[in-house]
């Protein structure tokens, strides 16, 4: 049982990373964004509340995504454990996140905090193109698809998403800032964040990932 957050701005790798790791470890990777765009683009009632502020670039409210969460949770593949990518974003959230942990008797092995310097972000996100349907992100330099924009698991043409426009970046850095930042001071205080490098190729950053995760074989449970 791995239960992890991956807590960092826009374009720091977690979905990259989430990914790699939910393979690696067969958990599910549950990821507040790929849901929503899904409803969105699936024309539900999630989705339709949600559309207007994803395009700007801002958060949707946290009831919404509260709810979100909590199905997932309950789904048969995340007993063994979730990746969580983009979830929680404010301290409500993860508040709200605590009591369900409590209620379902489960609880946070470790909140990965990808470090990446603004300039970086920005250039990964302008020249980030996800797949519609699975939603993994490429990049040309860094993480090109086999086939120029085409994805390698189900070949679909990838597409630039509407808020990687670089106003929308804008928007959705100072949304991390003033909202999701704070967050690293809630979980250090709780002992759970483990802040990680994210600068590097996509195998670095993992490699110092999974530095992380053996600690916690050699050191046990970061939260018993
Ligand atoms: P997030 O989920 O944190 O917004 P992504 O995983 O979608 O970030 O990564 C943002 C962009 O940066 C994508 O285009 C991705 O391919 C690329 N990327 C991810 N990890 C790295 C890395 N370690 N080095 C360079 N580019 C990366
Ligand atoms: P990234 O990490 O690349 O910024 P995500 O795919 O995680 O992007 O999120 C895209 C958008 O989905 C956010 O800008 C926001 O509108 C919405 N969203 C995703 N997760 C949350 C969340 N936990 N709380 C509020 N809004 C969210």
């Amino acid at each position: 049982m791995l239960n992890l957050i991956f807590l960092g701005p826009p374009g720091a790798g977690k979905g990259t990373q989430a990914h790699r790791l939910a393979a690696r470890f067969n958990i599910p990777q549950l990821s507040t964004g790929d849901i929503l765009r899904k409803a969105v683009a699936d024309g539900t009632p999630l989705g339709k509340q949600a559309k207007g502020l994803m395009d700007a670039g801002k958060l949707v409210p946290d009831e919404l995504v509260n709810g979100i969460v909590e199905e997932a949770l309950q789904d048969k593949a995340a007993q063994r454990g979730f990746l969580l990518d983009g979830f929680p974003r404010t301290v409500a959230q993860a508040t709200a996140f605590d009591e369900m942990l409590a209620r379902l008797g489960r609880r946070i092995d470790f909140v990965i905090c990808l470090q990446v310097p603004v300039e970086t972000l920005v250039a990964r996100l302008s020249g980030r193109a996800t797949c519609p349907v699975c939603q993994t992100p490429y990049h040309p330099l860094s993480n090109p698809p086999k086939r120029p924009g085409i994805c390698d698991n189900d070949g679909a043409a990838l597409i630039v998403r509407p808020d990687d426009a670089p106003d929308r970046v804008r928007q959705r850095l100072a949304e991390f800032e003033n909202k999701t930042a704070v967050l690293s001071g809630y979980y250090k205080a709780r002992g759970l964040l483990r802040g990680v490098d994210g600068v590097g190729s996509p195998d670095e950053v993992e490699g110092r990932i999974l530095a992380v995760l053996r600690d916690r074989v050699t050191q046990g449970p970061a939260n018993p």
